[in-house]
């Protein structure tokens, strides 16, 4: 039975988790910075070690393709992000890049040719860490957003993405989407401690969360902090603390089916011997139901509205897009069973909390998506880490799975 090598996978993990390595064990690996640069790099020369065609889209989103028997058919794409959180893990994306290319050399030493052209895909800026939001690749190829939304996006310090993309050399030539995709499969850690309880090996994710997310900006009035009489004062950090720690309170009540909090806070000018006249804080909501969230932003702006009117302040609320909850494709998660059952690997049915490329892809094409357990369920940390044998357990259930999509031929997994 077709088996990946899982000491090769674990060495190109560490190995690419060393580029932009954090001093705690982590990655720091933004999108499109020297790091992300050096990453594609490596991902690429990898890629045409193993006798891939690599291109590259105009948003830098890399394709290393396999290529089929019938080349004409509609590929089967798989693969994730190698861009990380500002620091991030080793494994968070990485591993559904380089399990993917695993599975690659393991077709080619048992000299497999699918039917169908096998590619593995980076995509860019899944994490938006630096440039927000985030799973912007795979969001254009899915046809969500334009290019030129993406370009003219800028980062704190005001450079556009499209500039990025030209200095690091990944302002690639190709039309970005816009060409049919058989299926797509994505391995990924679970990023949350519930296959690591069950203490099983494999997660068949079937269902997403709702999601939503918003901006509270409050504005006050600028003045001398040394000498404005503090009944006079309109400070809108004021404002921004005291939402902060409510939609804390309010995510405390949530829990197990909802969960939110505040994540970004700006505030100007942001110099110590000046009130602060204007301040933003924005947030993000999950919830298992499409009213549960709604409930959520719904509080969330009367709150903000009762908080700027005790401290005097302006305020405005906005809405970021919101997900909606869906359903993966019922074959692929029955797949995803199947192959884990034959692998001799324990599985279980579990929904995902947070975005994926995935989500972005299951408006392609039927989609995937794989889970292993990570330790902890700690992710988006330096602390991120997932066990050797789980990752190979994931690299052999995503081979399986990938053969066979690209054969249409289920059983060829069992030779
Ligand atoms: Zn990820």
């Amino acid at each position: 039975m077709l088996r990946v090598d899982g000491e090769r996978l674990w060495s190109d993990l560490m190995t690419m988790g060393a580029i932009g390595a954090t001093s705690r064990g982590g990655s720091y690996r933004t999108a499109l910075s020297d790091a992300d640069r050096d990453a594609r790099n490596l991902f690429v020369h990898w890629a045409k070690e193993a006798g891939l065609t690599v291109t590259v889209d105009r948003i830098g989103n890399i394709f290393a393709r396999r290529r089929g028997a019938d080349d004409s058919l509609p590929p089967v794409m798989t693969g994730s992000h190698l861009d990380t959180q500002a620091p991030g893990g080793k494994f968070d994306g990485v591993l559904g890049v380089l399990a993917a290319l695993e599975v690659v050399r393991t077709l080619n030493r048992a000299g497999v040719q699918t039917k169908r052209a096998i590619e593995v895909v980076n995509w860019t800026n899944e994490e938006g860490a630096r440039f927000p939001p985030g799973v912007m690749g795979s969001n254009l190829f899915a046809g969500q957003t334009t290019l030129d939304v993406l370009l003219n996006t800028r980062d704190r310090s005001g450079t556009p993405m499209g500039d990025e993309l030209v200095r690091i050399g990944y302002a690639g030539r190709i039309e970005v989407g816009r060409r049919p995709v058989h299926s797509y499969v994505e391995l990924h850690i679970e990023q949350g401690p519930v296959l690591e309880a069950a203490g099983v090996q494999i997660g068949a994710v079937t269902h997403t969360s709702n999601q939503g997310g918003g901006m509270i900006e409050f504005i006050g009035e600028n003045g001398h902090l040394q000498t404005t009489a503090m009944s006079q004062r309109r400070n809108a950090l004021v404002g921004a603390a005291r939402v902060i720690a409510a939609i804390e309170e309010l995510g405390m009540a949530q829990e197990p089916d909802g969960m939110v909090s505040a994540t970004v806070i700006d505030v100007w000018p942001n110099n110590r011997v000046n009130i602060p006249h204007k301040a933003q804080v924005g947030f993000l909501v999950v919830h298992a139901d499409a009213a549960g969230r709604d409930r959520i932003l719904n509080a969330i702006e009367q709150l903000s509205a009762s908080i700027a009117q005790e401290c005097k302040l302006g305020v405005s609320f906005s809405r970021s897009p919101q997900r909606h909850r869906f359903e993966f494709a019922p074959e692929l998660v029955e797949m995803t069973e199947r192959a884990a059952g034959r692998l001799g690997y324990s599985s279980m049915r579990l929904p995902t909390w947070t975005a994926h490329d995935a989500l972005n892809m299951h408006r392609v094409c039927p989609t995937a998506l794989v889970f292993i357990p990570c330790c902890g369920g700690i992710s988006h940390s330096e602390l991120e880490w997932c066990e050797p044998e789980h990752a190979t357990a994931g690299a052999n259930v995503l081979a399986h799975m990938l053969l066979g999509q690209a054969q249409q031929l289920d059983a060829i997994a069992d030779e």
